[in-house]
């Protein structure tokens, strides 16, 4: 139909040659975050398939920490913030991972989820997969379960589910 997830993140995404590097298209979310239906009707479909499956939710640092805030209040759940190097102020788990271009670290505090807590992650696009790759493993070492990863994009040509074999990932939509 269409108001579906799909079609509106089709629609208003949009993409921008060589940002931020010559040869990458970017793929700009923000415009689906500014509409009001198109908002409402993706976080419903990122909750639609883990629905009762998490105790918490946790956001990727920038973009995931709009749709993890919103998907929390929606679902009754907790929000956890999995940020880059440096920004969080107590003990922390650091993951290091590769980017196509250098390096990136995540960190979440270790007390941000207790042995058994059962996570969602979210961020917007999936692209070689290491940035949701390396959260995941960032809540395995504090001995909680990782339920699945959803997105709002998913860049099929990058592979970025061969990072995140065993996973449930949910993508709304597909490039
Ligand atoms: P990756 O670790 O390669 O899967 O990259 C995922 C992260 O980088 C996500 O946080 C995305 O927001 C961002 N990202 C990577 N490639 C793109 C792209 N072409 N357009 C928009 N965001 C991207």
């Amino acid at each position: 139909s269409a108001g579906s997830a799909r079609d509106l993140v089709e629609k208003l995404c949009a993409p921008v040659p060589d940002f931020p590097l010559p040869g990458i298209i970017f793929r700009d979310l923000t415009p689906v975050f500014a509409d009001a239906a198109a908002f409402r009707t993706v976080i419903d479909a990122l909750i639609e398939p883990f629905q009762g499956t998490f105790d918490v939710v946790a956001g990727i640092e920038a973009r995931g920490f709009l749709l993890a805030a919103a998907v929390g209040y929606a679902a009754g759940t907790g929000v956890v913030t999995v940020r880059k190097a440096g920004k969080l102020p107590r003990a922390v788990h650091s993951e290091a991972y590769d980017l196509e271009y250098g390096q990136a670290t995540l960190e979440i505090h270790r007390d941000a989820v207790t042995p058994g807590t059962r996570v969602l992650l979210l961020d917007d696009v999936l692209a070689t997969g290491g940035t949701l790759a390396a959260a995941a493993r960032l809540f395995e070492r504090g001995d909680a379960e990782v339920v699945g990863c959803g997105v709002v994009l998913e860049l099929e040509a990058l592979a970025g589910r061969g990072l995140l074999p065993g996973r449930r990932v949910h993508a709304l939509s597909t490039l």
